[in-house]
């Protein structure tokens, strides 16, 4: 039975995008796929209102947040933390050995600017690091008031995890001033997991240069050199972009801003039916995701009985992340999920939930 992901990673990956990924296989050193390169870096552009140069990367999106780590610290990174991915990013800079701080807030609750002045002011530190949206328990930080501030230091780069965020919710990374901001392919974008994308400012590419032990597979520098060329430094997944370059065709056809839209009422609707059936909002308010809703387990439901319930009339949802497992669940309605759909599965969990 075909079960319907509502889980924040992989999403629903629709037929289209299936039938884009069996394309027949072609050199990634011929014409052919260097006109698809540049045809999928500038619709990336138009996705993410920027003229930086963009990166095609054959990994999961963790794999583009190490090569942040790699390419872009030279002195001291400030790791802004809200949840598990951001915290994540910041064992990757301890892991690659950089100095490196982590500002926390309680589970719930946002990145805030202030926070963000105070650390930058001191002056220790040259890289930023921010989750836009934490999926481990659904708050959307203040992307474009965090960059407002970060523009006040005009040396420190500032590194964007838009995993699941990107291509649900608009980020303007030219007038935000992002240097790099990242995803992979599984959330947002729809598509099946296994490829990541960044966008790159000139000023990271010139810190890039000057850092030492970038590594080999995810050396900034040369990906720089191939991108060129309409190229990858290695054989990239083709089968991804060409799926890829079908999809931002697909959200153009729709229109960026009617995407955005669409998605926001879905997250309205998804909120409203937790409000409604006893739950909590586990975010503060005003930051609640609008990619996914995370339910506070106010009324102590068995979440794995009820996916298994779901799983039995073909829906999936997501359990709390680590800590929060038993403590919250969680809806994704982000990629291509419509209204119907979404009320389909609160329909179906209205059902199940009388009966636990
Ligand atoms: C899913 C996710 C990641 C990890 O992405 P992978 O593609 O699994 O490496 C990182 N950050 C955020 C915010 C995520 O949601």
């Amino acid at each position: 039975m075909h079960i319907k992901l509502f889980i924040p990673g992989p999403v629903e990956v629709y037929p289209g995008v299936l039938n884009a990924m069996s394309t027949p296989m072609i050199g990634h050193r011929t014409k052919a796929y260097t006109d698809l390169h540049g045809a999928v870096k500038s619709k990336l552009q138009q996705l993410l209102y920027t003229k930086n140069k963009i990166f095609l990367s054959t990994s999961s999106g963790t794999g583009l947040m190490e090569a942040c780590v790699r390419n872009c610290i030279s002195k001291r990174a400030a790791h802004f933390v809200c949840g598990e991915f951001g915290e994540r990013w910041y064992g990757i800079s301890l892991a690659n050995g950089k100095e490196a701080d982590k500002f926390e807030v309680p589970l719930g609750k946002s990145i805030k600017p202030a926070m963000v002045d105070e650390a930058l002011k001191t002056g220790k530190y040259d890289t930023v690091f921010v989750t836009h949206n934490e999926t481990s328990v659904g708050v959307m930080n203040p992307l474009k008031e965090i960059a407002d501030v970060v523009k006040k230091y005009p040396d420190v780069l500032f590194m964007v995890d838009a995993v699941s965020s990107m291509a649900g919710a608009k980020i303007e990374v030219d007038a935000w001033g992002i240097d790099v901001c990242l995803a992979s392919t599984q959330k947002g974008f729809a598509l099946p997991p296994g490829f990541a994308v960044c966008s790159i400012s000139a000023q990271a590419l010139e810190r890039a240069k000057t850092v030492k032990n970038r590594g080999y597979y995810f050396d900034f520098v040369e990906f720089e050199t191939f991108d060129a060329k309409n190229q990858t430094p290695t054989t990239p997944s083709v089968s991804h972009i060409f799926a890829l370059n079908y999809q931002l065709d697909q959200m153009l056809k729709e229109g960026l801003d009617n995407r955005f839209n669409r998605l926001k009422e879905l997250a309205q609707m998804c909120r409203k039916w937790v409000t409604d059936n006893g739950f909590k909002l586990f975010t503060e308010p005003g930051y609640e995701s609008i990619t996914m809703t995370t339910a506070e387990n106010t009324r102590k439901i068995d979440i794995k009985k009820l996916n298994e319930e779901l799983g039995k009339v073909g829906y999936m949802i997501s359990a709390g992340y680590g800590k929060l497992k038993d403590s919250t669940f969680r809806i994704a309605h982000m990629g291509d999920c419509n209204a119907s759909e979404l009320k389909g599965l609160l329909d179906a969990m209205d059902k199940i939930i009388k009966t636990l």
